[in-house]
């Protein structure tokens, strides 16, 4: 494989593009951790890459970014295969987006980690995966807190049951739980829902002995500095990195 230098490849302006937004992100992050009396360490930034083309990836790791998501298999596969012919080393995948059950063979062999587990099923399929791969996956458990038809997820209801039938499935860490807000004008809107997860999370931590369970991935480019106030470890965001998807 050639290696390209990834600096050779980043145009003047768009390292200065994304590291204004980048700049900005960071201010806010720290703004709103200060805000709850968090340490900002606590929160993990992964830049979400869908749709963005492969030289604004390589602006965000030259800036210093390692966490980078995707939502689709497909899409995930050819910029994970781009960046590492880029030499974009030690970054960490995330898949953010819905897993159909004939794609967690090649979900399983390229990502580092899993926010999308949204049912039972799915996270046998991943755990079996895992284990011929010989690997450990994190996941995060999807959840659907406001109970919107559109979107994907377990119900606060279904997740004792679900949780445990998974906490006993081989080669799964279950590192913790994943939502995506209902869309709102107001990010105020979204603070119910991010309290809700987080006391998802703490029951569940209670009730079951899981050391790794204590990540909320929660807070988009629209709500992150609500989520982060609310507790949110990981937020993902695509369009205050990278500006509006084309
Ligand atoms: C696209 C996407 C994001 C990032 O959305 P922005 O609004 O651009 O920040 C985060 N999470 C998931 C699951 C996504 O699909």
């Amino acid at each position: 494989m050639i290696l390209v230098d990834a600096s050779s490849m980043v145009a003047e302006e768009t390292l200065t593009a994304v590291g204004k937004n980048l700049a900005a992100v960071r201010a806010q992050i720290e703004r709103a951790a200060l805000a709850a009396g968090r340490n900002v360490n606590e929160i993990e930034l992964v830049a979400v890459t869908k749709t963005v083309p492969l030289d604004r990836i390589a602006a965000a790791y030259q800036l210093g970014l390692r966490h980078f998501g995707e939502n689709r298999v497909q899409e995930g596969m050819e910029k994970i295969a781009g960046s590492a012919a880029l030499g974009l080393t030690g970054a960490r995948w995330h898949l953010v987006g819905h897993l159909q059950t004939n794609k967690v063979k090649t979900a399983v062999a390229i990502f580092d980690i899993i926010h999308s587990i949204d049912s039972v099923h799915l996270a046998e399929a991943v755990s079996r995966r895992a284990v011929a791969a010989g690997r450990t996956v994190p996941v995060l458990l999807e959840v659907n807190v406001a109970g919107e038809a559109s979107k994907f997820g377990f119900s606060p209801g279904e997740l004792p049951a679900a949780l445990e039938e998974i906490s006993k499935m081989p080669a799964l860490q279950l590192d913790g739980l994943m939502t995506v807000a209902p869309l709102a004008r107001d990010p105020e809107e979204a603070r119910p829902v991010f309290r809700r997860l987080r006391a998802l999370r703490d029951e569940l931590r209670q009730s079951y002995n899981l050391p790794y369970f204590r990540h909320l991935s929660m807070g988009m480019t629209d709500d992150y500095p609500v989520a982060i106030q609310e507790g949110a470890t990981m937020v993902r965001l695509g369009r205050a990195i990278f500006g509006e998807r084309g």
